[in-house]
């Protein structure tokens, strides 16, 4: 078995399902196709979470009939009209949507937000399934939520490897040559939908490479390969040919964007080599991912985070800063989700990068400042260089002011004003 898995800008409108379509019929073996929703379907996903969440109910009508209008209209341009009526599990979907959005919502926000946001992947899933029925392509779709099995942490849910594993067995996948499914998705043990994780169906792939001993995953991506920098931001950036597993799970944890983070762990566990393609060049190498013996020398690496948030916390008396205070902050952090992406302390001051989702941070604030006191500095971006050299750092810390910085053999850190940011 193999594992191929497209994110959203491969499937993002008619044109490109048909180039998915071209890459899988050439694989003239049995695979596993993980599908991320359409373009930026999540995006307007989250968009009708938050209007429905906060009761705007025109505003969730209008961006509901964006959403589909956007997939009624691919089925159009795939020439499959006729097929798109007949395409009842489609619409169903959106039937089952439309109900939940006239029910009043509950409190729990990441609840509502999985119940919403899972259907993009649904969508795409079903649209490339009609397109690969109406080409005659032997294909089996799957509800990825009858076999990643999790917890019901909402928005980050983890995975129950030994539940999803008899799942997978279970499921009676008749088609030889392409079982098709969700990326990002999963569901409780009482079938409550879940979602891994903005970015997630990576994860998916790898999951479902472990659960079928697939031989190796291949992600399709709109870039060669796993690159040095993001070609979107730096016109120096280039492919890496190899890495290791671990530089690949550095790479992740810095805020790399190529490989979601925790994607990488069980490939490795089980030794099962990831390849990073380019959709637009089907036959060009990219980037592989495996065990290697020797360490890759590597030209620096350059990772970028926005958003991040430095706090300044001390004890209110003035007094030293134990483990204890340390111990009760990290509390807080768990509590609310916040990632802690660096920190550093002094005599009477612990400063913390964290990564905070905008809605929790208010009370993650306020709960730190009942017991200490608390500053902080909002819009902040995070550079990681690994492998760095004195040139590479000079060359992204032009004209940024560095509020936070950290080194060891093989990464630099530095916490500087997003300019983009500071008016
Ligand atoms: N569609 C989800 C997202 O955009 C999952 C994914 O694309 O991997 O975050
Ligand atoms: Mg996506």
């Amino acid at each position: 078995m193999h594992i191929h898995k497209f994110g959203g800008a491969s499937v993002k409108d008619a044109e490109s399902l048909k180039n998915l379509s071209s890459i899988i019929h050439k694989q003239n073996r049995p695979v596993i196709v993980v599908v991320s929703a359409m373009g930026k379907t999540t995006n307007v996903l989250e968009d009708l979470t938050e209007a429905y969440f906060t009761r705007e109910p025109a505003r969730a009508e209008a961006v509901f009939e964006k959403i589909k209008q956007f997939h009624e209209q691919i089925y159009l341009d795939l020439g499959l009209d006729k097929y798109a009526k007949k395409a009842a599990p489609f619409t169903e979907v959106f039937g089952w949507l439309k109900q939940k959005l006239h029910k009043a919502p509950s409190l729990n926000y990441d609840y509502e937000y999985d119940q919403i946001v899972h259907c993009g992947e649904l969508f795409s899933s079903l649209i490339i399934n009609t397109w690969f029925q109406h080409k005659g392509i032997d294909v089996q779709w799957v509800d990825a939520r009858d076999i990643i099995r999790t917890d019901s942490t909402y928005r980050s849910a983890n995975v129950n490897w030994e539940t999803s594993k008899k799942a997978f067995d279970r499921q009676q996948v008749h088609s030889t040559r392409i079982m098709l499914t969700q990326g990002f998705i999963g569901s409780t043990p009482e079938g409550i939908s879940t979602t891994l994780g903005r970015e997630g169906s990576d994860y998916t792939a790898a999951i479902l490479a472990v659960l079928s001993g697939s031989k190796d995953v291949t992600i399709w991506k709109d870039v060669p390969g796993v690159m040095n920098a993001d070609p979107k931001h730096h016109d120096f950036s280039e492919k890496m040919p190899l890495i290791s597993y671990q530089e690949a799970i550095e790479l992740a944890y810095y805020g790399a964007k190529i490989i979601h983070p925790r994607t990488i762990k069980p490939l490795e566990n089980k030794k099962i080599p990831l390849y990073v393609k380019s959709f637009l060049e089907p036959g060009e190498k990219g980037t592989e991912i495996k065990h290697v013996e020797k360490e890759i020398k590597l030209s620096p690496v350059y990772i970028i985070k926005n958003g991040q948030v430095l706090l300044s916390v001390s004890p209110r008396d003035f007094s030293f800063i134990m483990e204890k205070h340390i111990s009760r902050i990290f509390d807080m952090f768990d509590m609310y989700n916040a990632h802690v992406s660096m920190s550093q302390n002094s005599a009477i001051n612990y400063s913390i990068c964290v990564d905070c989702n905008k809605r929790k941070l208010p009370t993650l604030l306020d709960r730190l400042g009942e017991e200490f006191k608390v500053l902080y500095n909002e819009h902040l971006q995070l550079i990681t260089i690994r492998h760095y050299t004195s040139e590479a750092i000079e060359k992204m810390l032009k004209g940024k002011r560095v509020l936070l910085e950290q080194r060891s053999r093989k990464t630099a850190r530095f916490l500087v004003e997003d300019n983009s940011k500071v008016h």
